[in-house]
């Protein structure tokens, strides 16, 4: 049976990651809705090959653009915000979030609230928007599939299982380019050295939050609305080799753990083919060819984001909401020259001293507390 997806973030890492696996299975896919944030060209020639039904820029800017190369297609080329909510409100078995970063909350409730399933690869919105998300998904009985490697393997780790058994969901963190610098050298690391990560091939934030680990401390926070066990049970070990994805311990004294080789196809297809199984071209795992696999603890002196991380999960409300928007300041600071590596986590923590509004309960007070996260980080960014 033909299944129909939207893809929101279609010219991203996850994005074609995605595409990749549904090329592979073209018969089983009717694709409706891709979306980017401009990339045009890129955009046309994916919704060209995939017969999609209508395209999406975010950036209205790029709809001419747009226009231009799917003119004669048969396909809708539409832009700006309100077009990508009218898009991917349209129906679709599934939606896949994969824009980067809290622009990807809107959209991302937009196919919430159809009550589908919505596989999840966008932590920030998750992160900002918090009970606000997880309450849109009860009300709308949307079946919200984890893509984010960490929690598709507790996701898959808890099938089955009854939550109220679990003793300690721990998350593994690779530990990033960076995991043996001595903070001297961290305070020299440059963009081009923090987007080059050793195991995995990501979009340029999520490889920066993974060289600072803010990518483990927005998935604890992630994995808080996802898995509420309480904060008090979810552990981050760096494993610097990524074959186990996250483990899940019982009362028992069993663990769990989801194996797999680094690449995204597999947590992806496990979303795409869920609750079933489907083949993807992946190298399949090799463990003699490994012949170790270690851990470690974390270290919060080099690496404070996954403290931080903790504190804004335990002070709830809006704080991940100013955290993450902290966070998407700094990085991009830190992407264009402007601000040394080390200095993100401390812009960040700036920013959650100085600024704690009202815990947000509505979409639109989480959007809100985001841009005045986003303003009130970059005035601090200023030069005094
Ligand atoms: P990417 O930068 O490669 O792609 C981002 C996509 O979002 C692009 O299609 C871009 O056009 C679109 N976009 C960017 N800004 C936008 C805006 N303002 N409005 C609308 N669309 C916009 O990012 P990625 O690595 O694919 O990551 C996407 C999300 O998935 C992130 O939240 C990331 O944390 C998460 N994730 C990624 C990986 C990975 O391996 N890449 C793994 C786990 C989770
Ligand atoms: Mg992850």
């Amino acid at each position: 049976m033909t299944r129909t997806i939207s893809i929101l973030g279609a010219t991203g890492s996850i994005g074609a990651s995605t595409l990749d696996l549904i090329r592979r299975d073209r018969e089983k896919w009717q694709v409706v809705a891709l979306t980017a944030n401009c990339q045009a060209a890129e955009l046309a020639r994916l919704a060209l090959e995939f017969g999609a039904k209508i395209a999406v820029v975010a950036d209205e800017s790029c709809l001419p653009e747009l226009r231009d190369a799917l003119s004669d297609s048969g396909i809708e080329a539409a832009g700006g915000a309100g077009a990508l909510i009218e898009a991917v409100s349209r129906p679709a078995d599934m939606t896949v979030a994969a824009i980067v970063g809290c622009a990807g909350l809107a959209p991302t409730m937009a196919a919430i609230e159809q009550g589908r399933t919505v596989a999840l690869a966008n932590k920030e919105a998750l992160v900002s928007a918090g009970d606000v998300m997880m309450s849109a998904v009860a009300r709308h009985g949307t079946t919200l599939l984890p893509m984010d490697s960490e929690h598709n393997a507790i996701f898959q780790c808890l099938a089955g299982n009854d939550p109220a058994q679990v003793r300690v969901i721990t998350l593994t963190a690779s530990g990033g380019p960076f995991r043996d610098w001595t903070l001297e050298q961290l305070s020299t690391a440059t963009p081009a050295q923090a987007v080059k990560h050793p195991n995995w091939d990501m979009g340029a934030k999520i490889s920066v939050d993974s060289a600072t680990m803010f990518n483990k401390g927005l998935e604890l926070i992630e994995a808080h609305h996802l898995f509420p066990v309480g904060l008090d049970r979810m552990r981050i070990i760096v494993h610097p080799q990524s074959i186990i994805h996250s483990m899940v311990e019982y009362r028992d004294g069993s663990t769990l753990a989801q194996l797999g080789p680094s690449d995204m196809r597999v947590p992806i297809a496990s979303c795409l083919a869920w609750p079933s199984r489907m083949d993807t071209p992946c190298e399949p795992l090799d463990l003699a060819a490994i012949g170790e696999l270690t851990f470690r603890a974390p270290d919060e002196v080099r690496f404070p984001a996954t403290r931080l991380a903790r504190q804004t999960a335990e002070a709830g409300g809006a704080m991940p909401a100013v955290f993450n928007a902290a966070n998407e300041v700094a990085v991009a600071a830190f992407l264009s020259g402007k601000l040394p590596f080390t200095r993100i986590a401390v812009e960040v923590e700036k920013l959650m001293d100085r600024f704690a509004p009202p815990a947000p309960a509505s979409l639109a007070d989480v959007i809100a507390v985001d841009a005045e996260a986003r303003a009130l980080a970059t005035q601090l960014l200023e030069p005094a």
